[in-house]
């Protein structure tokens, strides 16, 4: 494709919308998460990160008996509300078993995680006592111990007691093929004995960066030179969203150069170029795409940061290895996905959430997550505490920051200097989303920001 044709497509009002654009990758992740990638089991201290490839499923109750969540005194709450005297009949601390049943008339010590006596139905706070032994000091030991429920205190049946079961029953599905292990999930596995956790392998990501200008991070740049940050930064993300990077030598703004990377790289299950894929005389991504038989959904969406961003399958090259393919890689589909990422940081950051994060959790078999049912970015709302002017055409994604402390979450933007700006994308926490129709979002409105 001529520089010129690629130009008059980018300004072309024909583009897709971000919506639309967003809609048809959402469609692809969907599909691709339908498919079962091939498994391994990991032991529980690797998984993290990791994506579930068999359920998870209780081994038995939980708990296995009804446990006090506080220290203090197991009673039947019809005697406790009388607030009358009750002999304190035994003492039960955590790890033991109450020796017998709770006899009329008589209160239970008992220890936070202790199993609660039969006849029991509530547990009293120590706090919420009177202790014939404190009032009397410890020379009172030699007579029997009575507590009251102090007045007006009151206590419900049930309370600070968690039933039998009442977290899971045995053999109950806790978590489904899909979820992401973080550590939460590695706990409950622990909690029900499980070493070892079947998951499903990662997809391979390749990340190639392309361009004249570019020199690896270890090398001291020349005059006109740059270092590759758009590489270690996209492994990073990948890594993020389930995926195995595989970070390429950097190729040059040759036809040569970038056939030759692309043979290699299509052995991926998903390719991230980087640059290149401007309307520039040296944007010549997209020609070596098509040459190594790539078909594109879309070469363009209306955003910025991130216009110029391709979107396409093309051909997957065999890794003549073994069926499996090498460790960490999925194999299985012939095709690879391309996401031709435009070079600048801050658009590659902001086209790979948006597009290319929720392929990779689709390739990785995470279900989707949220209640909308989608893999896609995580978006929120927050209070735009500053006025933002902008123009209308195209859907903007602008590094801001976003602060918790309040009652509702506040948002700014971070002062940038376009989207080579690192240091300004390192001071955000986030992205505001101006809508493609609006020219000026004024302070104090609501607005909607994209979670990074
Ligand atoms: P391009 O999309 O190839 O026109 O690249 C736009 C600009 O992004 C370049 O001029 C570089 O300044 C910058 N850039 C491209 N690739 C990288 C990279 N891998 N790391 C950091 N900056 C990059
Ligand atoms: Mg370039």
């Amino acid at each position: 494709m001529s520089s010129a044709r690629r130009s008059s497509k980018l300004s072309s009002p024909t583009l897709p919308s971000f919506d639309k654009a967003s809609a048809l990758v959402a469609a692809y992740a969907a599909k691709l998460a339908r498919r079962r990638p091939a498994a391994e089991r990991v032991r529980l201290n690797q998984a993290l990160g990791r994506v579930l490839a068999e359920p998870l499923r209780a081994d038995t109750d939980q708990p296995l008996f009804p446990r006090s969540t506080r220290d203090g005194f197991a009673c039947r709450v019809a005697e406790a509300c009388s607030h009358r005297p009750l002999v304190v009949a035994g003492s039960t601390r955590a790890g033991q078993t109450p020796s017998g049943p709770l006899p009329c008339g008589a209160v239970w010590e008992i220890m936070t995680g202790a199993p609660v006596p039969t006849g029991a139905d509530a547990v009293i706070m120590l706090e919420h006592v009177e202790d014939s032994d404190t009032r009397a000091g410890k020379s009172s030991s030699k007579s029997t111990r009575t507590i009251r429920l102090l007045p007006p205190r009151t206590i419900r049946k049930g309370e600070n007691i968690v039933a039998r079961a009442a977290q899971a029953r045995k053999g109950e599905e806790l978590l489904s093929v899909g979820a992401s292990i973080a550590a939460a999930q590695i706990a409950l596995a622990a909690s029900c004995g499980i070493t070892t956790l079947k998951v499903f392998l990662k997809p391979r990501v390749a990340i190639l960066s392309t361009g004249d200008e570019l020199v690896p991070i270890h090398a001291t740049p020349g005059p006109s030179q740059i270092r590759n940050s758009s590489s270690a930064m996209l492994a990073a993300m990948v890594s993020a969203a389930g995926g195995n990077a595989w970070i390429l030598p950097i190729a040059r703004d040759t036809a040569k150069s970038l056939d030759a990377a692309l043979a290699r790289a299509t052995s991926a299950d998903l390719l991230l170029i980087t640059g290149g894929v401007s309307a520039g005389k040296f944007d010549l991504v997209e020609p070596a795409l098509i040459r190594a038989g790539a078909r594109f959904h879309f070469t363009g969406v209306r955003i910025q940061p991130g216009k110029p961003l391709v979107f396409g399958e093309m051909p997957r090259r065999s890794t003549g290895l073994n069926q499996n393919g090498p460790r960490g890689d999925q194999n299985g589909a012939k095709r690879c996905f391309v996401f031709g990422l435009p070079g600048n940081p801050v658009s590659s950051a902001v086209t790979f959430l948006l597009f290319a994060a929720p392929i990779v959790a689709a390739l990785a078999g995470r279900s989707a997550r949220g209640t909308n049912g989608a893999l896609g970015p995580l978006f929120a709302l927050a209070r735009l505490t500053k006025d933002v002017k902008t123009k209308t055409g195209l859907t903007r994604f602008l590094p801001a920051a976003c602060t918790f402390a309040g009652p509702t979450p506040e948002v700014a933007l971070v002062p940038w200097q376009g989207s080579g700006d690192l240091a300004a994308m390192a001071r955000a926490n986030c992205f505001l989303v101006v809508p493609e129709d609006a020219d000026r979002l004024p302070a104090g409105s609501t607005v909607r920001i994209l979670l990074s």
